[in-house]
């Protein structure tokens, strides 16, 4: 049956009544990219460039860069890829963007505030990037991470513009970008709803450490209020809106973020068919009655049961 079933062309992610949702990977190395198209990846929603170059000491040349992005566009030929550029922080270090100690890793200096700082870096990557696009059929999108405001969001997306890439977002992942989603919204292509780092800057609480992992939760309604903010955004501008976040691989909770107005969804390629599966099960309008159920919760307990109660009921 297996067999069967990896063989047969799979429709593309979609809700009941036909409402398309994009069911895309999540991936850290080109290599990866194989497994994932045969897990059902329509392309990618988040490539993190930064596991590249962990160990690097030097910045990575553009030519190299390059070789790696062409190998990852291959993969996706006619396909959507989406890279964000570097994300290093204290937590993940890159040599080459100036290492510092901090003592709250979480609130430095990461993301876009980092590459800022070391534009020549972040100018390699863009032209590498441009270098990759212009040879292969890939439709490549490109997003810059930790942006807060409209004037980071500009920074990024003429910056982009400038070596002539075409589809240029931000991830929002920070609670300043959620707030601020309409102003974002219309200055970009697309936005893609980090909930990782969205959830632990909401809660206040630090994702890497074990003793608050319980406020770790997307499902909690100030996270999802968050996401609806973003959702509400992209739509009423008519832009797409992504989850890259772990949260789409939760499927109930996937069904929650479109009704929330994700229009596409980026996970590990492993939990692709069990999304896929939940998505078919509800229409736009039920996703949409049990999103208001979620955001109406006290807590992410209780989202979660009224959701599943919602389902279980229906
Ligand atoms: C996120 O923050 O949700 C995200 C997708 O990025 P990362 O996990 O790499 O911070
Ligand atoms: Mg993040």
């Amino acid at each position: 049956r297996s067999a069967h079933a990896a063989s047969a062309p799979l429709t593309p992610g979609a809700l009941a009544d036909g409402t398309p949702v994009s069911l895309l990977a999540n991936l850290g190395s080109p290599g990866e990219a194989q497994a994932a198209v045969a897990l059902g990846a329509e392309g990618v929603g988040l490539f993190r460039t930064e596991f590249l170059f962990l160990d690097a000491a030097q910045a990575p040349s553009v030519e190299e860069q390059r070789v790696q992005y062409l190998a990852l566009l291959d993969a996706f030929p006619g396909k959507k890829v989406t890279v964000r550029v570097l994300d290093a922080g204290a937590d993940k270090p890159l040599a080459f963007l100036g290492e510092t100690h901090e003592e709250n890793p979480a609130l430095g200096r990461r993301g876009i505030r980092a590459l800022r700082d070391a534009e020549p870096v972040l100018r390699d990557q863009l032209q590498a990037l441009a270098e990759a696009s212009a040879q292969s059929e890939a439709d490549l999108w490109v997003m810059a991470p930790m942006v807060a405001d409209a004037g980071e969001t500009e920074y990024f997306v003429s910056l982009a513009r400038e070596f002539g890439l075409k589809t240029v977002g931000i991830t929002a992942e920070v609670p300043a970008a959620a707030i601020l989603a309409d102003q974002i919204a219309e200055r970009t292509d697309f936005v893609s709803i980090g909930t990782n780092d969205l959830t632990q800057y909401t809660m206040a609480a630090d994702r890497l450490l074990g003793s608050v992992a319980s406020y770790q939760d997307p499902w909690h309604p100030a996270v999802l209020r968050m996401i609806k903010s973003i959702g509400q955004a992209g739509r009423a501008l008519g832009k797409p809106v992504g989850v890259c976040g772990e949260s789409a691989a939760d499927p109930l909770l996937a069904v929650v973020l479109v009704g929330l107005g994700a229009t596409d969804l980026s996970m590990t390629a492993a939990a692709l068919a069990d999304v896929r599966a939940e998505l078919l099960r509800h229409t736009l309008a039920e996703a949409q009655d049990l999103a208001a159920r979620a955001v109406a919760a006290t807590s992410a307990a209780d989202a979660r049961a009224v959701v599943s109660a919602a389902i279980s009921g229906s």
